[in-house]
């Protein structure tokens, strides 16, 4: 393997990433091809490999987080092991977090190699996106987790006071927001089959014109407000 790569940053579900992830290192580690079953992989699965550091802050990241990061690379690394650093929720570091691994990232000592796992691309922080080799894992019908309570608002009627409030916090770029809409208009379709309430049927339609006019980029904010303001 060469000794020097650029660091990953892997785009997509927590779950399939972590499961990803996994196979990935299983297949470089293990000397029957990613067996799945040797001590290799079964220690790889566990997270217990000693090649491998996961970092899985519960909220965000903190400096705190990242001091094993550091205090494993102080260290050279035996040059015949590869090392892997698997950053999950990348997208939680924080400006100073992610100023302090940008030196390691761009050039991992010998023997080191990153990968960073991330949700969404949008919210990685452009100083540590343009340092990483970017692929984009997920399925295209994904929504992210965090778009939950801007969902349920078009399910469930809600004061524009609150919902300005989801939608500043945080909102959806063009794909997540054909996405979402998608999502809106299957679950609207399968109430109004039910009912054939014409307040559902008026709900059909504007989720029809918004994916004949999705947001350009840039002005998701304004597309989300204004399909807001005519819904309820
Ligand atoms: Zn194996």
């Amino acid at each position: 393997m060469n000794t020097q790569t650029a660091a990953q940053l892997w785009i997509g579900s927590p779950h399939h990433l972590e499961q990803y992830t996994i196979t990935f290192l299983q297949k470089l580690l293990c000397s029957h091809d990613g067996c799945a079953t040797c001590s290799t992989c079964t220690h790889i699965s566990k997270k217990q490999h000693h090649q491998v550091m996961w970092l899985n802050p519960e909220k965000n990241y903190t400096t705190a987080t990242l001091e094993p990061l550091f205090e494993k690379i102080a260290f050279a690394n035996d040059e015949c092991s590869a090392f892997f650093f698997i950053l999950q929720k990348s997208d939680t570091l924080s400006p100073t977090c992610a100023n302090s691994l940008l030196k390691s990232i761009e050039e991992p000592p010998k023997g080191y190699h990153f990968i960073l796992l991330a949700e969404r691309l949008h919210t990685i922080l452009p100083t540590i996106r343009s340092r990483c080799i970017v692929t984009i894992h997920q399925h295209n019908d994904y929504i992210p987790t965090t778009y939950q309570e801007l969902i349920s608002a078009f399910k469930n009627e809600t004061d524009p006071h609150t919902f300005l409030n989801i939608l500043m916090a945080d909102t959806p770029d063009e794909t997540e927001s054909l996405n979402i809409i998608d999502h809106l208009l299957a679950f609207w379709t399968k109430q109004y089959t039910h009912s054939f309430d014409i307040t559902m049927q008026k709900k059909i339609l504007l989720l029809q014109q918004a994916i004949k006019q999705p947001p350009m980029p840039g002005s998701s904010k304004i597309f989300w407000r204004n399909l807001f303001l005519h819904w309820w």
